[in-house]
């Protein structure tokens, strides 16, 4: 049985790194990496590397996929992170560092209400999620604007919460640094593109091999121009996309797919001279809903190596609900900026050495575990299995993809194909 594997990303590199056997991996691009991509760019001072946004690895909740990464040269970091409040910087997360606050019946306020919250409900949605576990006043001066801002939509009621979600803002009690209080991140000026490299050695990889097509009846699918036939598909792109390019899809899971939401982006990176402020800062929340950006990030503050000494290069995460489209976004760049300069981020715009935008027509998926069990069911009954952060459609990083991906292999490796065919519906529960 030949598997395809849709897309050269961590995901199916990590799908494929875990099959005992050799799979057809396709690739659109001339490169791997998909979103965890890493680049160069000289200057007349010296060298700045950067990613796509911050690409810290967080393993804590999958410890196992390390295994995966054994022989690859890991630093572990410990997170120096920050929120940026009524003008003041705290120590992230703010529902430890609330203590500080100046205003004194602010700090009442969410000291009575974290006594209150309860961290173990099961919850409706997103705005539910977030308001029962950090009470009204950090909900409404912190979380509401700053993940409105993130997912760029107002209204939080209308995002599902997936385990992924829930992993990620509830810590309070229990689990004090929360998912990403210690990151690893490669060692040396490679960046986070130094893991999708260490995965992709030894496998042969087709590139510039994009699926435009595929046939559930039939069993065959068009890679650029060529019809091959298929038996099993393990897609990573996103899970519309693959709907939408599924010629005889049924009409009623189309429907459904379209419904899919997820936010744009825009990651703004920047080389410039180092000021007092950036210190040794890992990132910073901003939920000023005046702001345009709402995260900032020092890469060189994390791997020195990624700046020239005296420099820094830090990423700016923009904020969708200030741009529709990749023109709107750019355009508020000069915005961007000029914002960075008020805080103190840079002293002034000659001090911006490289200047580089990159516009996500797709950031965060806005889950909707509804609609996607259904879809994801039909596509593995038809034998596709749709993984990763963008495949699944929720929010996951690289290590829960590739824990996801090692998953799937080790289930597909022990799949009896006589079985699947008399029993598909126990063979989908099980795949995951
Ligand atoms: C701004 C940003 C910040 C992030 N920060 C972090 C972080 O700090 N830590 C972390 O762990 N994760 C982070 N992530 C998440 C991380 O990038 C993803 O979890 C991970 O890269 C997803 O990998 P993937 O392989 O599933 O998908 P992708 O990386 O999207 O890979 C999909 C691949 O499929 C290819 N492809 C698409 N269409 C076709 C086609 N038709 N035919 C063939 N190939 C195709 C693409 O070219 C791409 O290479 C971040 C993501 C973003 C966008």
């Amino acid at each position: 049985m030949t598997i395809h594997v849709i897309g050269a990303g961590v995901t199916g590199l990590s799908f494929a790194k875990a099959c005992s056997e050799e799979v057809n991996i396709l690739e659109a691009c001339e490169n791997v990496g998909g979103k965890a991509l890493s680049y160069k760019v000289e200057t007349k001072v010296g060298t700045f590397g950067f990613d796509i946004g911050g690409h810290w690895f967080h393993y804590k909740s999958t410890p196992a996929v390390l295994d995966i990464l054994e022989g690859l040269e890991l630093q572990a970091h410990t997170r120096n992170a920050f929120v940026y409040l009524h003008e003041h910087f705290f120590k992230f997360p703010i529902q430890q560092s609330y203590i500080g606050h100046p205003d004194k019946k602010f700090v009442n306020d969410v000291k009575q209400e974290l006594q209150s919250v309860n961290n173990f409900q099961e919850y409706n949605n997103y705005e539910e999620m977030l308001l029962q576990s950090y009470g009204l006043t950090l909900y409404e001066s912190f979380f509401k604007d700053y993940n409105s801002k993130m997912y760029g939509i107002y209204d939080l009621s209308a995002i599902g919460v997936g385990k992924f979600e829930t992993i990620r803002n509830v810590r309070t009690h229990r689990n004090i640094t929360g998912y990403n209080g210690d990151f690893l991140y490669p060692k040396g000026d490679i960046g986070a593109s130094g893991i999708p490299f260490f995965l992709a050695d030894n496998l042969k990889i087709n590139y510039k091999k994009k699926v435009k097509s595929i046939n559930i009846k039939n069993k065959t699918m068009v890679i650029n121009n060529e019809r091959v036939s298929w038996d099993t598909i393990v897609s990573t792109i996103p899970l519309n996309s693959l709907i939408g390019i599924i010629s005889d899809v049924d009409d009623p899971v189309l429907e459904l797919s379209k419904q899919l939401k997820s936010s744009r982006g825009m990651i703004l990176n920047l080389g410039v001279k180092k000021t007092h402020l950036q210190g040794d800062m890992s990132w910073v929340y901003f939920p000023d809903p005046n702001l345009h950006f709402y995260r900032v990030g020092f890469y060189s503050n994390v791997e020195s190596s990624l700046a020239p000494v005296g420099y820094c290069s830090m990423y700016v995460e923009c904020s969708p609900l200030f741009f529709s489209n990749k023109e709107e976004a750019l355009a508020n760049i000069p915005t961007v900026i000029k914002e960075l300069i008020e805080i103190g981020f840079i002293r002034s715009a000659d001090e911006i050495v490289t200047t580089k935008a990159f516009y996500l027509a797709q950031n965060y998926c806005l889950p909707d575990t509804s609609k996607t069990k259904v879809i994801h069911h039909y596509l593995e009954n038809a034998g596709i299995y749709s993984i990763g952060r963008y495949g699944s459609w929720h929010w996951s990083s690289q290590h829960e993809d590739m824990q996801q991906a090692w998953d799937l292999a080790n289930k597909l490796a022990l799949r009896d194909l006589t079985k699947a065919k008399k029993f598909p519906q126990a063979l989908v529960t099980k795949a995951f």
